[in-house]
């Protein structure tokens, strides 16, 4: 926890966001301002600023947000249209928050390459 970051305050539940999965360790919510239909977001609960702040022991914390994320995707229907998972990181990327996150965007045609 570290106490001016917005998604561990959500992590507490000082914020409560717009949550459609819980566990022991990870969150998942809607993006308050979605690029697409389906726009969500999956925290790891432990606060990890940024990917270059990733450890050998997250490995299996990033397996599980990639497979949650997966599951969703099939249970929001856009499993076979398609769909994309997006870490940013740090100021060229775009990164806003810095609390590690995927983003898990589908329902439209996704242009490639990205901005
Ligand atoms: P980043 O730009 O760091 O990859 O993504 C941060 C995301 O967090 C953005 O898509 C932004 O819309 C979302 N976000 C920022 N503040 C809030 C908030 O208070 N609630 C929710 N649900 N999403 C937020
Ligand atoms: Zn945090």
């Amino acid at each position: 926890m570290t106490t001016d970051c917005l998604f561990c305050k959500m992590v507490s539940g000082q914020i409560k966001p717009n949550t459609v999965y819980e566990d022991d360790d990870m969150l998942v919510f809607k993006d308050i301002n979605p690029q697409a239909p389906v726009h969500v977001l999956i925290i790891p609960k432990k606060h990890i600023a940024t990917l270059n702040d990733l450890g050998q022991g997250d490995a299996q914390l990033i397996g599980k947000m990639f497979l949650k994320a997966v599951k969703i995707a099939k249970d929001s229907g856009v499993a076979e249209s398609g769909f994309r998972i997006i870490m940013n990181c740090n100021a060229d990327a775009g990164q806003s928050v810095f609390h590690v996150h995927l983003h898990l965007l589908g329902g439209r045609f996704l242009r490639w390459p990205p901005g």
